[in-house]
């Protein structure tokens, strides 16, 4: 369990170093911000949706390793995913970081995503995991005001 938990931790810092997506997405046709005041994360998503899928996603922002790991192993799972896809990954990974911690991680169907299951022994991390996740739903509905996880 330790060797899992190691391995998860080094896939978190790999991704917040050099986060994949993370650029601004000329001609995205959905934008939305997120902001998780209890620790200062801070993100703008970048969606190009199309018919219904994710064409293209990226991300800016800055935050704690987990919201900027976070968005990045986000953007990477959803990209070419349907908006029914994507909202059925968010419940996925929302039941990860909220579960029991003797649960084991759905990784069939959540991949890299599992790699979070780590945020259950810190409640006060689940909304810098989540917060990603929170500011696409706000972007697929279309709202143009900030999120926020309070
Ligand atoms: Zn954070």
């Amino acid at each position: 369990m330790s060797d899992l938990r190691e391995l998860y931790q080094q896939v978190i810092l790999d991704h917040n170093k050099t986060p994949h997506n993370f650029r601004e997405l000329k001609g995205a046709n959905r934008a939305s911000e997120g902001h998780n005041p209890l620790c200062g994360d801070h993100i703008t998503l970048y969606l190009n949706l199309k018919d219904d899928r994710i064409e293209d996603i990226a991300f800016q922002g800055s935050g704690c390793a987990i919201s900027k790991a976070s968005a990045s192993l986000m953007t990477s799972a959803l990209k070419g995913k349907t908006r029914e896809e994507a909202e059925t990954l968010f419940g996925k990974f929302h039941d990860l970081v909220t579960a029991d911690l003797d649960t084991s991680p759905d990784t069939d169907s959540l991949g890299k995503l599992a790699v979070f299951a780590g945020v259950r022994e810190f409640p006060i991390r689940v909304k810098c995991a989540t917060l990603a996740w929170h500011t696409l739903q706000a972007a697929l509905n279309g709202a143009d005001r900030p999120v926020t996880t309070e």
